[in-house]
């Protein structure tokens, strides 16, 4: 029996015991191709000589200093790169040690802003329905997917709600894509009138979304009228990129593509890209500035900030992206592989969507194309296209659960930017065998 507490209870994984390259390697020598870098995490594959070599050097030199005393040459390296290659003004970091950590350091940055500013009755965050920011109780709150939070509520915060931006399920048949986009922009604005604009810090949302839809990116304008309308209210645009982030679509940031620039931007995942567990809240001048003249400090901080281990971890990955020019490389990937995608599954009858952005790609499961019904969530589809996968030594990242009110399966894949056009093929293929097999196991 398992002492750890798996996230199954009744049933104990593989026991993960190596790593190479687009590989992992269970305990007795199965071998699975990794192309989902678990949940969009391992960027550079597992056991990258340069991260490996950065980390060793740095246990060497310094494992770990508290921050109330000390700060290091490493995590203040990793801030300068991060704030280089950010867009804008986007030029100071919070580390933290992952996804939803950073999250909770981004909801207290808004809100002390506001409270900096003589403004403490801001209180209330907009978020999407369809949304995931975290498990953290903070993060929790914010994100909208019900399923995840039914076993906690009340939760700790009320959050204001919106429809998300998902254009294959919410765009009417006829409907023109600016006008759809313009409706979700009304909702939006009438939501901060409603809630009284004095009242709310500001609205989050992640740029291309991840686990709640299965790679869902913004339709053109979407976040330039968020960013119009945040200005517009004088409350703040929180991107999260803990899974979009870090060159996973792309460009470093996924904003970057939109023109738009946030208040403060999240990230986790893809900047440690497994090696560490690590993430980083960018935030803009102005925020800093107001806190630095006002009490002169920011009320947070947790044992592991800016650990150095893991600010090294981060920093290789940086590099290694910047030297092998793999941003370039995750677009030219990312358009062969929805080609491939397409090509194997463009006719399937319950492949409703195929879509994403780099490599961050999904395919939603449906019933039937024509009316774009989900299966039966009982069936549990999305748990027995996991089961299949790993059969045939594949992992991807899939997910169900309640989604604004209704149900969906989804199939996330997320290779490694080093991923090579046969490594995509196969993942295809295997793909295409997974898929057959767990419509079989659901259907009897
Ligand atoms: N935000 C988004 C968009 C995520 O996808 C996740 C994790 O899946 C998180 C936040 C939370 O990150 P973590 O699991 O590292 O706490």
């Amino acid at each position: 029996m398992s002492h750890l507490i798996h996230r199954q209870l009744r049933h104990t994984p593989p026991v993960a015991d190596g790593g190479s390259g687009l590989y992992l390697r269970d305990s007795e020598g199965r071998l699975y191709l990794d192309a989902s870098g678990g949940a969009a995490v391992s960027s550079l594959g597992h056991g990258h000589p340069d991260v490996l070599a950065a980390m060793q050097a740095q246990i060497g030199k310094l494992a770990y200093a508290h921050t109330a005393f000390f700060t290091s040459e490493v995590a203040e390296d990793l801030a300068l790169r991060l704030a280089q290659d950010a867009p804008g003004d986007l030029d100071h970091v919070y580390l933290t040690s992952g996804g939803s950590e950073a999250i909770e350091t981004a909801l207290k940055l808004a809100r002390q802003y506001f409270v900096e500013r003589g403004e403490p009755r801001r209180s209330v965050f907009i978020a999407r329905r369809q949304s995931y920011h975290g498990n953290t109780l903070g993060a929790l709150a914010l994100g909208g997917n019900e399923w995840r939070r039914r076993h906690f509520e009340p939760l700790l915060m009320k959050v204001a709600r919106v429809a998300p931006c998902y254009e294959y399920r919410d765009r009417r048949p006829g409907q023109d894509v600016h006008e759809y986009t313009a409706g979700l922009l009304r909702e939006l604005e009438d939501v901060i009138l409603e809630t009284g604009p004095e009242r709310v810090i500001g609205f989050c949302a992640e740029p291309v979304v991840g686990a709640t839809g299965g790679a869902i990116p913004p339709t053109p304008g979407y976040l330039r009228g968020v960013r119009a309308l945040c200005d517009k209210y004088g409350i703040l645009f929180i991107a999260d990129e803990v899974m979009c982030g870090m060159g996973r679509t792309g460009t470093l940031y996924a904003v970057e593509q939109e023109g738009v620039l946030p208040d403060l931007v999240t990230l986790g995942k893809g900047l440690g890209a497994g090696y560490a567990p690590i993430g980083a809240v960018l935030a803009r001048q102005h925020i800093v500035e107001c806190l630095r003249a006002g009490s002169g400090a920011f009320q947070h901080g947790h044992t592991y900030t800016g650990h150095p281990i893991a600010a090294a971890a981060a920093l290789a990955v940086q590099k290694v992206i910047r030297r092998d020019c793999l941003l370039g490389a995750v677009t030219v990937r990312g358009g062969v592989l929805r080609r491939m995608l397409r090509d194997a599954f463009g006719g399937h009858p319950h492949v409703g969507d195929i879509r994403g952005r780099g490599l961050l790609l999904g395919m939603e499961l449906v019933q039937d194309r024509e009316n774009k019904h989900a299966f039966d969530p009982d069936l549990k589809l999305h748990m027995a296209i996991r089961e299949q996968a790993m059969a045939c030594g594949l992992i991807v990242y899939p997910m169900g659960g309640t989604i604004d009110g209704r149900r969906g399966d989804h199939i996330l894949l997320a290779p490694p930017f080093t991923v090579t056009e046969k490594d995509l093929g196969e993942i295809v293929s295997r793909l295409q065998d997974a898929l057959e097999r767990a419509l079989a196991s659901v259907r009897c």
